[in-house]
C-alpha cells in the first residue's frame, strides 16, 4: 500500500509543473519514511501520462478515466478521490495549491475527517512522521505543524519544491479505479474558453521576472518593463499597489495574495519590499532592486541594489541588454 498519494493537475495535456513539484516532495518524504508514492491520475484520455508520472517519482498510478472528467467539477472529482482513497488507503494526501487543489483538498479533508495543512512550503521528518511547514503572519514566521488524524492532507505552494529528476527506468504499478460518477449532477458546464491575452512567457514559469510597483507612477511606465522583459525573454509582474492602481491586471500580481515566482533573476523596480510582496518572490535566485530610497526594505534581501530613480536606469538597461543579446 502506498503511504503518500499525490493529486495530478493536467495542464495542456501534461501533468502541471506544480504537480511534478508535489510528486518530488512526496518522493523526498518517502525516501526518509520508507513509504511508497502514488499519483492519482484523473481525467479524460490521460492514461498515456502514466510513464511521465513514474519518471517524476510515482511508484503506483491510480487511474480514473472518463469523458465526464474532461473538466474539473468539484463534486465529481471529490467522489473519484474518495474512491481512490478507499482503494489506496494512504496516510498522507498532497495537492498542489493550485485552483483545483485549493477547491478539492478542504472538501476531501471534511469527508475523510482528516486534518489539512494549506499552503505548505516545506516539510521535515520527526519520529518517522511528516511535519508540514507553512508561513504565518504574512510570511514573518514559519509554523511547523503535525497532523494528528490518521490521514493527513496538505496543499503545497507552487515553486517551493523541486520536481524529482526524471528517471524513465521506473515502471509504475497501474491500478484502474472505475469512476462511479454517472449519478452525480453536474453543477456547471463549460460552454466557452477565453484565454487571457498575455505575454508569451508564463509569469510562474519565467526564468526572468521584471516587476514594477507604486514607484513606477503610471501604467505607461510599465511599457518599459514589458520592453525589457521581451528582450530578456521574461515576464512582467507587479506589486499589489500597482495592480490596485490599475496599471497591471490582477493576474500579474506577485505576493502573498498573488502569484508565487522563483525565477533565476527577479527585478523589483519601484517596489518597497513589503513582507506580503516578498512572500511571493523571496525564493528568486538573484534579486535586483532598483529603488531611489536607500532605506527600502527590498534592499535587505537584494543581491544587487541600484539606488536611483528608475527613469535613469531602465533606458540604459534596455540599451545594454539589447546590444549584448544581439551579439
Ligand atoms: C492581506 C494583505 C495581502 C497583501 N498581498 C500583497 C501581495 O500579494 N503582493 C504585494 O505586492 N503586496 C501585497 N500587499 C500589500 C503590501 O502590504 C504593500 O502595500 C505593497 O506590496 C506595496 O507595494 P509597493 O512596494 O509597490 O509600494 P510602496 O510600498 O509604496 O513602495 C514604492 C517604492 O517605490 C520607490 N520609488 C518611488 N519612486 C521611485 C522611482 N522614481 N524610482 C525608483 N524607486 C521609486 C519608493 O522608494 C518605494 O520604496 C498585501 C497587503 C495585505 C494587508
Amino acid at each position: 500500500m502506498p503511504g503518500i498519494l499525490t493529486s495530478v493537475t493536467i495542464k495542456n495535456g501534461s501533468p502541471s509543473m506544480s504537480s511534478r513539484e508535489v510528486l518530488g516532495m512526496a518522493r523526498r518524504i518517502a525516501d526518509q519514511t520508507g513509504d511508497q508514492v502514488a499519483a492519482a491520475l484523473v481525467g479524460a484520455d490521460v492514461s498515456s501520462l502514466t510513464p511521465e508520472l513514474a519518471a517524476s517519482g510515482a511508484d503506483v498510478v491510480y487511474l480514473s478515466e472518463s469523458e465526464f472528467l474532461t473538466e474539473f467539477q468539484a463534486k465529481v472529482y471529490l467522489k473519484v478521490f474518495q474512491d481512490i482513497g478507499e482503494v489506496a488507503q494512504p496516510h498522507t494526501i498532497l495537492f498542489p495549491a493550485d485552483a483545483i487543489g485549493m477547491d478539492l483538498a478542504p472538501r476531501l479533508a471534511y469527508r475523510l475527517g482528516a486534518g489539512l495543512v494549506t499552503d505548505c512550503v516545506d516539510f521535515a521528518i520527526r519520529d518517522g512522521r511528516c511535519i508540514f511547514i507553512k508561513p504565518v503572519y504574512g510570511g514573518k514566521a514559519l509554523a511547523h505543524l503535525r497532523v494528528t488524524t490518521p490521514v493527513a492532507l496538505a496543499t503545497v505552494r507552487p515553486r517551493t519544491q523541486e520536481p524529482f529528476p526524471a528517471d524513465t527506468r521506473r515502471i509504475p504499478e497501474r491500478v484502474i479505479v472505475a469512476p462511479q460518477i454517472e449519478s452525480i449532477p453536474r453543477e456547471a458546464t463549460v460552454t466557452d474558453r477565453i484565454e487571457e491575452e498575455g505575454e508569451e512567457v508564463n509569469l510562474e514559469d519565467a526564468k526572468v521576472v521584471i516587476s514594477g510597483g507604486r514607484g513606477m507612477g503610471s501604467s505607461e511606465a510599465f511599457r518599459q518593463l514589458k520592453k525589457l522583459a521581451k528582450i530578456l525573454g521574461g515576464a512582467v509582474g507587479a506589486s499589489r499597489t500597482a495592480v490596485d492602481a490599475g496599471w497591471m491586471p490582477p493576474s500579474h500580481q506577485v505576493g502573498q495574495t498573488g502569484k508565487i515566482v522563483a525565477p533565476d533573476v527577479y527585478f523589483a523596480v519601484g517596489i518597497s519590499g513589503s513582507s506580503q510582496h516578498i512572500a511571493g518572490m523571496g525564493g528568486s535566485k538573484i534579486i535586483v532592486a532598483i529603488n531611489r530610497d536607500p532605506e527600502a526594505p527590498i534592499l535587505r534581501i537584494a543581491n544587487l541594489g541600484v539606488i536611483e530613480d528608475y527613469r535613469n536606469v531602465l533606458p540604459a538597461l534596455i540599451d545594454e541588454f539589447s546590444k549584448i543579446l544581439k551579439n
